[in-house]
């Protein structure tokens, strides 16, 4: 048995290696199974450990052999419950769809298939993606990998814990509002979310379908990269998803890319010392690597986490109606018709989920609809207007990805607010669906453990390339 030094591999490593021979896909998935063995119990990151991982390598070697393999064959991935795999489970964490089967591959799933890669099993998330830690999922909490009385974040917690803890090589997860690029910060991995429409949603269970977008979770930016490059493109099953070339990215900066840093934004209250120092140090890195740095003005941005979360509940309340128990997941018997309807969702939706249901009702019913939703949806023009206004004098723009280092389990549970300002970075990547990355930024030392920060770079629509050249560079990548 080959001994892999899983904590130095990468994609491109992995792939070579293979090429070489110097372990096969077998060899590869099976050292991650023994990590899972080891730590999965506790950690929980995957909700299931698919039976025929072997089997997938077996073939992925197979597909080498014949002289067939791609940069991702035989590359193990985790995948987020809630992308679906034909023939395997998909619950997005919720007890109203336990048991249920996909009977369709998501696109991304299709195009992975055809490279060959191993899926390693679905992991853990708050249920249908609306959360912050992984605490909300209907099958148990997922722990931090680097403190385990801390939260990974969320919602992709499995998916980022799973690859900062060596149990899968790279991961997909989804992001509505952060849910990619926060638990990667959390964990201390790179988590990317693609410009709104370069990456088919076609069998990701939605949430908020004007924000989802699945993105990798990998540990570093040219994975990243590479599994973008797979992944992305127009699929007729989503006619939100952009044509190549929709959007003509015109930099500033011609070596590097210029950088924006929205002081008035950021020095809002609520910002943990580290994470504000961290954020600084990061700034002089990247002074000293040559970078321009200038400050820049969104004047809407504070407007920023109201109106996702208005236009969150609003889009989660119409979308979470087709959970009906009527033809597929979990069934409850009431006294028949409507009462059937109410005892299957108010067992099968969590609290979480079954707030936001109550509340997007609300702001779309007749007489609160222009006061909130209307509204919402106009000033997230004027957000989207601010930041491209900044694009005019630089190319990406620079923030922490979380307000703090990974919290306490517990910590903010029962206070939805506190977690809701979790986000107050993230989401304007997804109100204006431009593309955001998170990448590791060094670390905070708490109570004698080492936590992962992070930092989220912006860039406009279709401008992906700035963020993996800008984050190649920090992170000291070739
Ligand atoms: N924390 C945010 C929310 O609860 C984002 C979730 C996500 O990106 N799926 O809506």
């Amino acid at each position: 048995m080959a001994n892999i030094d899983l904590a130095s591999l990468d994609i491109r490593k992995a792939h070579l290696a293979m090429e070489k021979g110097e372990f096969s896909a077998v060899e590869l998935a099976q050292a991650y199974l023994d990590v899972i063995s080891e730590k999965n119990k506790e950690i929980n990151a995957y909700l299931e450990v698919y039976d025929d991982v072997l089997d997938q390598a077996q073939k992925a070697d197979e597909m080498r052999k014949a002289g067939k393999a791609t940069m991702l064959t035989g590359i193990p991935f985790a995948i987020k419950d809630n992308i679906l795999i034909k023939g395997k489970k998909a619950s997005s964490a919720s007890k109203i769809l336990e048991g249920y089967t996909a009977t369709y591959d998501a696109t991304v799933i299709e195009k992975l298939k055809k490279e060959g890669v191993v899926f390693i099993g679905r992991t853990n998330m708050d249920e249908f993606a609306l959360g912050g830690s992984t605490e909300k999922s209907a099958y148990g909490l997922t722990r931090n990998p680097h403190d385990t009385d801390r939260v990974p974040g969320g919602t992709s917690g499995g998916s980022a814990a799973a690859v900062a803890s060596l149990m899968s090589l790279c991961a997909l997860g989804s992001d509505t509002g952060g849910s990619v690029r926060q638990p990667a910060s959390f964990c201390g991995v790179v988590g990317l979310k693609p410009t709104y429409g370069n990456v088919s949603r076609y069998g990701l269970i939605a949430a908020v379908s004007s924000f989802d977008q699945i993105g990798p979770i990998t540990r570093n930016v040219s994975d990243a990269e590479i599994i973008l490059s797979v992944i992305h493109g127009n699929d007729i099953h989503d006619g939100t998803t952009i044509q190549e070339g929709t959007y003509k990215p015109e930099r500033i900066g011609k070596d590097r890319p210029v950088i924006g840093i929205p002081a008035a934004f950021l020095s809002q209250g609520g910002i943990s010392k580290e994470v504000i120092e961290n954020f600084h140090d990061s700034v002089d890195k990247l002074k000293k690597m040559g970078y321009v740095v200038l400050d820049i003005d969104l004047p809407n941005a504070s407007y920023s986490l109201p109106v996702y979360y208005i236009i969150n509940f609003a889009e989660v309340s119409s979308n979470l109606a087709r959970f009906d128990g009527v033809r597929y997941g979990l069934h409850k018997d009431g006294n028949g018709g409507i009462d059937d309807y109410f005892a299957t969702r108010g067992t099968g939706l969590g609290k979480e989920v079954r707030r936001r249901i109550l509340l997007g009702t609300y702001v779309l019913s007749s007489g609160y609809y222009d006061a909130y939703y209307n509204r919402a949806n106009a000033l997230r023009k004027v957000i989207a207007q601010d930041f491209l206004n900044a694009y005019q004098k630089v190319d990406i723009i620079l923030m922490p990805t979380a307000p703090s280092p990974a919290f306490k389990i517990g910590e903010k549970i029962s206070d939805p607010v506190a977690m809701y300002l979790e986000d107050i970075f993230t989401v304007t990547a997804n109100l204006t669906g431009m593309p955001a990355m998170s990448i590791p930024s060094g670390f905070a030392e708490i109570d004698g453990k080492r936590l992962p920060l992070g930092i989220q770079m912006t860039a406009r629509h279709g401008d992906e390339k700035s963020l993996f050249q800008a984050g190649k560079e920090f992170l000291g990548e070739q």
